[in-house]
């Protein structure tokens, strides 16, 4: 039986205006900082998925980098852009106050407290979920099932009775199988294929229609 849903934030229910590596250029040429490319960036932000801000990530991007800027400085930047960039998916608000009548509603989303915990105020979703963690407020991050206990102890729901949603194939499929839970994978045009570990698989700009039809299925 389902009891809760628990969504990932970043390309599942929200995504930015302009792509990240386009943000990440506006933010550094704003700075006068060499570019960062958004592989850099990835890998920078998986060494740092537990830390409060994302100073130590534009600390570890500039250590090698002949350059004065502050990480500071470009964190606040970044975190400033891409909040202000972020939209729902269309359709999303009304989903989650629909799936909030029959089951309890979370969210788990990697990244540091503040970048996310700003990301949800800028939506206005500070009270939209009945638990919303931040891997930054964690022991551990996605794809670690440490992360996915943490929601469900939250919301007090066992693993099998959870199903996860998101986009991203080791931090949100893989992750949220290996902890127990069922996973529901998101498809964006330029993402990868659909993974077998998942039960259903929802594109993108249609989650908000086609999710209800897949949970009914799942009864
Ligand atoms: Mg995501």
């Amino acid at each position: 039986m389902v009891e809760a849903i628990v969504f990932d934030l970043d390309e599942t229910l929200a995504v930015p205006d302009r792509d990240r590596e386009t943000i990440l250029e506006d933010v550094t040429a704003a700075a006068g900082t060499p570019s960062i490319s958004r592989e850099a960036y990835l890998d920078a932000h998986s060494q740092n998925l537990t830390k409060h801000t994302r100073e130590p990530i534009f600390a570890d991007l500039l250590a090698d980098r002949e350059t004065d800027a502050d990480a500071e400085a470009l964190a606040v930047a970044y975190r400033e852009t891409i909040a202000d960039s972020l939209s729902p998916i269309p359709g999303v608000e009304l989903l989650l106050e629909d799936l909030k009548a029959a089951y309890s509603v979370g969210l788990l989303t990697n990244g540091p407290v503040r970048a996310q915990r700003d990301k949800l105020e800028t939506l206005g979703w500070e009270n939209t979920f009945d638990a919303a963690l931040v891997t930054g407020e964690l022991e551990a991050g996605k794809p670690d099932p440490r992360a996915f206990e943490a929601i469900l102890s939250e919301l007090a729901v066992e693993a099998g009775n959870a199903v996860y949603v998101g986009d991203n194939i080791e931090a949100d499929i893989a992750g949220a199988t290996n902890a127990g839970m069922n996973a529901i994978q998101v498809l964006k045009s330029d993402g990868p294929a659909p993974d077998d570990r998942a039960l259903a698989h929802l594109e993108q700009d249609s989650i908000a229609t086609e999710l209800p039809t897949v949970l009914e299925m799942l009864e």
